[in-house]
């Protein structure tokens, strides 16, 4: 069923914190950092990840993926 795959993928897709682009939750990673004191994941694309973006209050580890 055509329309129903459809469904699926758009409620896989997450709006990247870096570039603003919409990209398949595949294609990203959770990044936590610090807002307003609370700590809070943001999703980031892989290119944007592997590029060096990092949110602010960064302090973990990220293994860069192949895009
Ligand atoms: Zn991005």
């Amino acid at each position: 069923m055509p329309s129903e795959k459809a469904k699926e993928n758009r409620a896989l897709v997450v709006t990247c914190a870096a570039c603003k682009k919409s990209v398949p939750t595949e294609s990203a990673v959770a990044l936590s950092g610090i807002e307003d004191s609370r700590r809070r994941q943001y999703a980031v694309c892989v290119p944007c990840a592997n590029g060096g973006w990092r949110p602010p209050g960064f302090a973990g580890i990220y293994n860069p993926r192949p895009a």
